[in-house]
This record gives structure tokens, sequence and C-alpha cells, in this order.
């Protein structure tokens, strides 16, 4: 299942608010369970809508799975971003910043850095949008978003402020 079999109803489904987004990122991200670093291993976690964390359940030590991703410090919504990167998905990054201004509802500028991040995702691996994912269960995208987290890390410089 990748992220390009969705039609947009069903991506709206899937993902119907900020919780759905991050919940999908956790999973994603720490597929065997969240490790507290205060607590030295695997704990239960809780979501923070405020935080957009989870907070140990033991020690309420913050994670967030959006640092180190192209979602990190970015006051867009997650559903924004997962609906902007469906859309370029579908289209092979053939979508304008003005077609995601339109589809989304956000600001041009707020569209074109959107467009300029997952661009910069597309343009270093062409397969990226194709790339298949475990399962519905793991969601769409998330090759995208996992690869986004990593070439975040190595070359912080990319995405810019
Ligand atoms: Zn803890």
């Amino acid at each position: 299942m990748t992220l390009k079999d969705f039609e947009f109803e069903d991506l709206e489904q899937r993902f119907p608010d900020d919780a759905s987004c991050l919940e999908w990122l956790r999973i994603h991200l720490y597929p065997n369970g969240v490790f507290c670093k205060l607590c030295q291993r695997i704990t239960k976690h809780h979501y923070t809508a405020s935080r957009r964390s989870y907070s140990c359940d033991h020690c309420g030590h913050h994670v967030h799975p959006t640092a180190g991703t192209i979602f990190h410090k970015s006051s867009t919504s997650l559903r924004t971003w997962f609906h902007a990167i469906h859309l370029m998905a579908c289209t092979g990054g053939e979508v304008s910043a003005k077609q995601i201004e339109r589809e989304t509802g956000v600001t041009y500028k707020t569209a074109w850095r959107m467009f300029k991040h997952i661009r910069t995702l597309f343009d270093e691996d062409p397969d990226i949008a194709r790339r298949g994912t475990p399962g519905p269960e793991t969601g769409p995208s998330g090759a995208s978003l996992s690869y986004g987290r990593y070439r975040y890390e190595q070359r912080p410089g990319v995405l810019g402020s």
C-alpha cells in the first residue's frame, strides 16, 4: 500500500485530525514502543495534544515524534502536511504551490514552504512516492516521512528555517 493508492476520501477518513497523524508517526517511528530516556526502557506513553507529543506514563517525560522530520517546528497542522504530501505523491510532484494553497487552504507562503520541503524529498529519491509501506496499519507515505526524517538529520540545512 502506498500513498498513491489512497483516494482523497480515504485519506480524510484515515487522518481526520492531528492526533491520528501523530499516532501514525508514532507507530511508524517507534514500531516496538516508545523508549523513555529517563526511565531507560520502553514504557507506556499517552498523547498530549497541546504539545504534539507523547508523555511517559511513569515519569512524564515528553517524546516528540515530529522532531527531526519535515514537520518539526512547523505551525501548520499535520493533517495539512499529510494532505500536501498526498497531493504531491499522486501527481508525481507535478503539483504547484498554488494548487497546494488552493487544496489545503493555507497561505501561499506556507504552501510554498511545504512544497519546497516535500519536493526536496522527492527529488532526492524519485521512487519515494512509489515505495511500498508494510501495510495499511502503518499508513500511507511512510517511506517518505521516515526518509524525510533521515535526510533532515543528515542535512539539516536543506529544510531551511
Ligand atoms: Zn519515563
